[in-house]
Formats: C-alpha cells, structure tokens, sequence
C-alpha cells in the first residue's frame, strides 16, 4: 500500500471493534507515522424502527458500551486516542479530519444498505481530497481468496463449504505494531453510560447463558477458558444444542458480531488446541460453524437488499399476517407452545437465545403464525446482544422459508421440546419467572 503524505490517519471503527487481528488497523499504522480513532454511537441506531421496535435495545447497547472501554484502553497502548462520541459519524468525522489536517481514513468495508448510506453522507460531508481505504475484515475466509465471485456463491451452504474447504485458506492473524504517540494531543471525549443513550441502568439476569461483558480481553478470556482451561471446545458437538448455561456452545457470537474478537483468531486457536490436546469431530464442528457466518455474509454480498424484503432471495409471493395481537403474544411468551414461550422469555429478560431455541421460535412465527418473517427479525434484531445483519436476516430468511433451507422445513415445536427439554429444566426456568 502508498505511503501517505499526511502524518496522522484516522481509523474509524464501527464492528471491528478490537486491536488484535485488525487489518484495518494495521493498515492505518503502517502508512502513518501516527493515527488518531474515532468510534460513534449513531443515534440512528436507538431510533425506532419501521416495525415498532428500538433498533438496539439496552442489552447490546451495554455490551458496546464496555467493549469500547475496553477498545480505548488497548488503543491507548497501541499510542492511539480513541475519539467517542453520541453523533452521527459524518459530523463528528468532519471535525477530527479540520483538527488533525487528517487526509486518510481506514474503515472496514460494509455492504447493507444503512452502512452504505451512512458512508455515503460521510463523503458528502468531508473533503473531496480524503482518500477512503476500506478492507474487509470481518470474514474467515476472505472474498479474495474463495476462487469465485459474489454471483457465483451457491446456493446450498454445503456446496459453498466444500468449496472454501477446498480451495481457501485462511489468513493468518496479523501482528500488532504501535503508532508514535502524538505529542500533547488533548482528547476531551468520554464514553456514554446507558443513562446517556436512553436507558436505565439493569442488573444481568442471574440466568443468564451470557453472563459476559464486552470488549476483546473478555472475548480472549472466554476463548481461553472455553478452548484450554475447561477443554469444553473437545465436546463441543455434543453439547451445542443445549438450552442451559454458558457452556453448551462457545458464546462467541456477540464478540464475533461487532468485531471485538475476529474470526482467524478462533480459527487459529482451534488449530492451537488440536495440535496442543486432541483433534475431534468437536474441534472442526466449530470451525464449520464460522463457516456458515462468512456463508451469511456472502449471501447478503450476492443478493444485496433482497435478505430485507418480504419474498427474501427466493422471491417468494407468500401470504403473511401482520395481527399485532399474536406478534405480541410470541414477543411476551404467551403462545400455545411452552417452549416456544420459554425462550421468548428468556430473550426478553436477557437478551440471549441459543440456536435451538433461535430456529423454534423462528419457525413458529413464520411457519406456525403464519405472521411476516421481518417482524421477527426486526425484533431480534432490536433485543440480541449478538445481532449481526447477515446472520439474523441469513437465518429468519433460511427459517421462514425464504432464503437458503432446500428441504423448507418447519420444526414441531412439541417434539423438539422433548427432545431438546425432556426434563422441562429449561422450560421451568423461564416460565417461573412469568410468576414473579
Ligand atoms: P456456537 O454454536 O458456539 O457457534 C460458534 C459461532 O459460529 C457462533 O458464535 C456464530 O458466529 C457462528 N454460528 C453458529 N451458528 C450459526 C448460524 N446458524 N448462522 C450463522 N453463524 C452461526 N447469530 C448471530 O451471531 N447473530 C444473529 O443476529 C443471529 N440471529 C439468528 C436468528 C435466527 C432466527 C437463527 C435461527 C439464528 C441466528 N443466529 C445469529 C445464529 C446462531 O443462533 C448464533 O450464532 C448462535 O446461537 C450463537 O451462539 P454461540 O456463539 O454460542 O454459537
């Protein structure tokens, strides 16, 4: 890459919140001298959306909130001044780039369509002179080295799988190097509260499946102590539909999801750990799994804008309900099926799901309900605190019918309560709570 003329570039972060592993990061450092980092919490993101629901509620809101504590800090070490701000990105942009003479700007590239406009008011709004380098870094195998283009990606997950298990590899995690810090530079900015962006404070529910805190040391604790502490990775496959705890799969999807940890750095360890203790079927079902995240992503690359429209990339002409009355009965736990309540519940109280529970309710919404996938997905997407654009609409598409399911199935929410909750442990720790 050029060397720039300019001493100081600006690296804005958005979801690739992390120092390890962070090409975009990298890229600022290499080509300046020093480098100046800007992250925003956009209102636009705590605004309402079309279907009622704030499109971030307070359980991701206070994740992110300590994740870029904890970004500041280890920028800090990098001799970088992390910029914080409640604003939308194009002002508070504007105002580094006069203060710093900035003439480069680092960003993750993203492709939805709020992302896009969002950049596209940023340009607007800056110079015409500022050079933009926008990387993908979100991937486990990155698009330039999957041998096909964003038209060509299948249409079955497991034809795309083979194929990047076949031809791909993925790149190795890159190593950190320092900026020079800038002398006597003032930086006034603080970090929001909840207080701040709209909410009252909230204790973790005691149970919680995700009882962790944001930010990338916490992701490497929790890699760490799932992987080589507890060897849990070694049973993975066994015990990845569960209902109950924090330990039936690796719970790395809110960290993964606004980039706090990165995909090759999971990857590489699980290679650690084979070499280090043992290679099993649990070991590359993890693997497989981030494989089916970059498969999300690369739909959402091929058919753009369609994963938010009500016929999905199949461009089906369905019939869905809208009646508010039931999507408020699944929303608060009162369908016919206490499973599917249950985990509702748990949403709603915790902001966590786990995959099992994720396809049932999803499936009865759509399949059973009959209502439009998209209230769905709007609603997950206000309360995860791991919602990730491409896997929650991926999947509610995939779910409903819509998207990538060849076999179009829909789950009997009774069998699979018990096969999933025999006992009904999961069921009664939810639907107690209804009580109190
Ligand atoms: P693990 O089982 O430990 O898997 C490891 C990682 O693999 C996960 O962290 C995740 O990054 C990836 N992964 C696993 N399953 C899937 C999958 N089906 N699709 C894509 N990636 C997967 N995941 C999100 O990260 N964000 C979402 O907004 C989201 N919405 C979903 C909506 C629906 C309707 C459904 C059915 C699934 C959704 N998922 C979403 C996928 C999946 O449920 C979660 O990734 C998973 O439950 C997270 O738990 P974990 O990290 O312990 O996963």
């Amino acid at each position: 890459m050029q060397t720039t003329k300019k001493e100081i570039g600006l690296v804005w972060f958005r979801s690739d919140l992390r120092t390890q592993d962070n090409s975009v990061l990298q890229n600022a450092i290499k080509n300046h001298k020093s480098v100046i980092a800007c992250y925003c919490f956009d209102p636009r993101h705590f605004e309402t959306n079309p279907f009622g629901f704030k499109k971030t509620e307070q359980f991701r809101t206070q994740f992110l909130i300590e994740t870029i504590k904890d970004l500041k800090q280890n920028l800090k070490a990098l001799n970088i001044e992390l910029f914080v701000a409640i604003d939308y990105p194009e002002s508070t942009l504007n105002t580094l780039v006069k203060k710093f003479d900035i003439s480069s700007i680092y960003v993750q590239k993203e492709w939805t369509s709020e992302e896009i406009t969002t950049f596209e008011n940023v340009q607007k709004n800056l110079p015409q002179s500022i050079n933009y380098f926008e990387t993908f870094d979100q991937f486990l195998f990155h698009p330039a080295d999957i041998s096909m283009g964003f038209p060509a990606i299948p249409k079955v997950f497991t034809e795309f799988r083979k194929k990047v298990e076949t031809y791909s590899r993925v790149r190795f995690s890159i190593e950190n190097t320092k900026a020079e810090p800038i002398k006597d530079i003032i930086n006034e900015s603080t970090i929001p509260n909840l207080k701040d962006l709209g909410f009252d404070d909230f204790e973790t529910h005691p149970n919680s499946a995700f009882p962790f805190k944001g930010g990338e040391s916490n992701a490497s604790k929790r890699l760490h102590n799932y992987f080589f502490e507890t060897k849990k990775l070694g049973f993975y496959k066994k015990t990845r539909n569960g209902l109950v705890g924090t330990d039936f799969s690796s719970k790395f999807s809110p960290w993964l999801a606004n980039g706090s940890i990165s995909a090759r750095t999971i990857y590489w360890a699980v290679k650690t750990f084979e070499k280090e203790h043992f290679k099993n079927q649990s070991t590359y079902w993890l693997i497989f799994e981030l494989i089916w995240r970059d498969y999300f992503k690369y739909i959402s690359l091929k058919h753009q804008n369609n994963i938010f429209k009500i016929g999905g990339i199949l461009k089906k002409d369905y019939q869905w309900q809208t009646d508010k009355y039931l999507v408020n009965k699944w929303i608060n736990g009162e369908t016919r099926s206490s499973f599917v309540n249950a985990n509702m519940i748990e949403l709603k109280k915790t902001g966590w799901m786990s995959n099992r529970g994720r396809q049932n309710v999803a499936s009865f919404f759509s399949k059973e309900l009959l209502l439009d996938w998209r209230i769905g997905a709007a609603y997950f997407e206000s309360l995860l605190i791991d919602y990730d654009v491409h896997s929650n609409y991926g999947n509610w598409m995939y779910v409903a019918g819509v998207g990538n399911d060849p076999r179009d199935r829909k789950f009997n929410v009774d069998l699979q309560a018990e096969r999933y909750d025999p006992n009904g442990k999961y069921q009664n720790i939810w639907l107690q709570q209804v009580l109190f």
